[in-house]
Order: C-alpha cells, then sequence, then structure tokens
C-alpha cells in the first residue's frame, strides 16, 4: 500500500510518522499543497490525504484520477472546497474527519470569554506600562450569567460542560434537539428567546444559506444590552459591520473572533507589522481591547492536529484495503 500526504506541516510531520512506523505503511510526504504543479507527484500511489483551505479544483481532480488516484482523504472537517462534479464524474471515493477535538475549540473558546470578563487585555496592557492601579477595570462574573449556546452538536455540547463548571446558567437553541440535553430542559424554541436572555451568546453551528450573517443588526436590537458574543465556529454566522455598529454603541460588551467573513488568504499569513494586515475591518476589530481575535487557532492543540492526521490515514487505509470507509463523504 503507497500513500501520498499532500500539504503537510512541521508541526504535523512526527504524527504521520508515528503512523507510518505502527502501521508499517509508507507515507510519502509533500511539503507542498495539491496543485497542478504537484499532482503529478500522485502518479503510483493508492490514496492521498490531503488538506487546504485553496480550492480542489476541476483540473486538478481529474488529473489526479488520470494518475490512477481516486482515494481521498481529507484532514479536515469542511468539503465546500472540493469540486463535486469532478468527484463524481471520476468516481473519487472522499473521506474527512468530522470530529478531531471538539474539546479544543470549547476549551480556547471559554479561555476568551473569561479574557474579556475579567478585563485581561487591559490589565496587560497597564502593567506592561507600570501602572498596577485597578480602577476602573471592574470585572464580570461568569457565574452570575446565562450563555446562549447556539448549536449543541460535539463543540457546543464540550462548551456547554465548561460553562456548567463555571456555574453559568446554560440556555441552547438548535435546530435538531439532542436527546439528553432535552430532558435538562435547557433548549429554547427560538433564537429570539435566547437573545432576550443571554449574557453571553456562543456560536457552535456550522455555516448554511439560512443562517448567513445571523447576529445582524435586527439580530444585536434583539438582544440584552452589554452582550458578549463568542464566535469560533464560522466567520459568515456575523454581519461584521453590524458587530462594529453594536460595539460602537455599547450593545454589545466585547467579543471573541476565532473566525471572521474574510479570513481566507489572512488567517495563518505573516504580514511583518500590524499595518499591512490588508483588512481594515479586521484591524478595527483587533485594535479594540475589548475584542479578541485569533487567526482560526482554536483547533491547533497537538491532540487535534495528531487526530487530523491519524484520523485521515486510517480513512485512506480503509479505503484502500476495503473500497470503503466510516467517514466517507457523499457529494
Ligand atoms: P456538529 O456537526 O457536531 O454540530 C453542529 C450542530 O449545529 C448540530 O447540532 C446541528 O443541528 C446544528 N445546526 C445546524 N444548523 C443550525 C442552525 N442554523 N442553527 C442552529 N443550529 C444549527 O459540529 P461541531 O463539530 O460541533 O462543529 C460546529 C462548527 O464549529 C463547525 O461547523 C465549524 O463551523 C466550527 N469549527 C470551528 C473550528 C475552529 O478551529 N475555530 C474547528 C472545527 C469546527
Amino acid at each position: 500500500m503507497k500513500i501520498i500526504a499532500y500539504g503537510i506541516r512541521d508541526d504535523e510531520q512526527p504524527y504521520l510518522e508515528q503512523w507510518s512506523q505502527q502501521q508499517g505503511i509508507a507515507v510519502k510526504v509533500v511539503k507542498e499543497l495539491l496543485d497542478e504543479q504537484t499532482v503529478d507527484l500522485a502518479k503510483g500511489y493508492d490514496g492521498a490525504v490531503v488538506y487546504q483551505q485553496k480550492p480542489y479544483t476541476a483540473t486538478v481532480l481529474d488529473r489526479l484520477a488520470e494518475n490512477g488516484v481516486t482515494n481521498l482523504s481529507l484532514r479536515n472537517v469542511g468539503v465546500d472546497n472540493v469540486d463535486a462534479d469532478a468527484i463524481k464524474r471520476n468516481g473519487f471515493k472522499v473521506t474527512n474527519v468530522p470530529a478531531y477535538s471538539p474539546e479544543a475549540i470549547a476549551e480556547l473558546t471559554v479561555t476568551q470569554l473569561m479574557r474579556l470578563l475579567r478585563r485581561t487585555p487591559t490589565f496587560d496592557r497597564k502593567q506592561a506600562n507600570g501602572d498596577l492601579t485597578w480602577a476602573p477595570d471592574i470585572a464580570d462574573e461568569l457565574n452570575k450569567m446565562t450563555v446562549g449556546v447556539v448549536a449543541t452538536g460535539r463543540i457546543g455540547r464540550a462548551a456547554m460542560k465548561i460553562y456548567q463548571g463555571f456555574g453559568a446558567k446554560v440556555i441552547a437553541y438548535d435546530v435538531f434537539h439532542n436527546p439528553e440535553l432535552e430532558k435538562q430542559g435547557i433548549y429554547v424554541d427560538t433564537l429570539d428567546e435566547l437573545y432576550a436572555q443571554a449574557d453571553v451568546i456562543s456560536l457552535h453551528a456550522p455555516a448554511t444559506k439560512d443562517n448567513n450573517k445571523m447576529l445582524n443588526d435586527a439580530a444585536f436590537a434583539k438582544m440584552k444590552d452589554r452582550v458578549w458574543i463568542l464566535n469560533p465556529a464560522r466567520g459568515a454566522l456575523i454581519d461584521t459591520d453590524a458587530l462594529i455598529r453594536a460595539l460602537d454603541s455599547g450593545k454589545v460588551a466585547g467579543a471573541a473572533l476565532d473566525v471572521y467573513e474574510d479570513e481566507v488568504g489572512i488567517f495563518n499569513t505573516d504580514f511583518g507589522s500590524f499595518d499591512a494586515i490588508p483588512d481594515e475591518r479586521l484591524k478595527n476589530l483587533m485594535k479594540r481591547e475589548n475584542v479578541l481575535v485569533t487567526p482560526h487557532i482554536a483547533f491547533y492543540t497537538k491532540t487535534a492536529v495528531k487526530n487530523m492526521v491519524q484520523y485521515a490515514l486510517n480513512n485512506n487505509k480503509q479505503l484502500i484495503e476495503t473500497g470503503q470507509a466510516e467517514n466517507e463523504v457523499t457529494f
């Protein structure tokens, strides 16, 4: 069995080598992404393991199939950058890694909320300037708050456990009600009810055509004054201009954003200086002490990266051996 793995980063390589040794299967490592320049390296392999934000185009997928590789295993969840027609016409088998560590995303989300509530960005700045005073930066306590969790999937549920550990009251909205959570009576029937009650809104829904910019001017208007907004899910869930207006008016007390609607090509890039970041709206948010922006790093933990690499390799091995895999994605 011969597997080729594209776009392998230095932090992924040790987990790939560990798997390769444990399984006794050689894996060819390619640092570059799968594209027109690198697709021919796959000739002679049984399967390819990939991860990238840029598109898997029809040209590249057609060429990969011509090279005899139709077992494709993604190291991430999303398949929206894969050309579905090319997948179908070439008879590709595609797998993803639907859950690599929901706790990783939940832990960063709550960490950032606690930083906001305890004003640590402000105290960090003051202390760096020799100012060790308290006022006026008095904090809020999570255990006195109601947290509204939007979507109770794997990540939403992991976040809920942590909020409950802090003693917060948790309410939730989801288009699908988890039977276990239903018994706890935490669901509200509408987003409006959640907006009306929540001191903190924690977004954990995928981006769909129905929830594009769900947090817009109208939604912010229905929320409590000085609400805290957390988005470690997808940038498309928030209308960024509306969020900026709500921050300016004080309606929103602060926000922690691990995703941003125009993040592709910006996050995970070193621009050399703050000024050189080519997105004024993003810089507007980043300059605020009550907004914490992280460049889509919630997933970026040792556990999650190991799982992404090794689950994808397991999936690819399964496809090669049996023609199917439990994490197969249908197009
Ligand atoms: P999941 O599939 O386990 O759960 C998704 C939940 O969302 C389901 O319960 C579903 O019923 C619900 N849902 C779908 N549409 C909804 C809507 N319009 N309103 C309310 N609920 C809705 O997914 P997960 O593993 O919990 O991941 C959630 C999201 O987190 C992902 O879709 C992704 O956008 C994001 N994510 C971010 C990172 C990161 O590094 N920041 C990493 C992984 C995932």
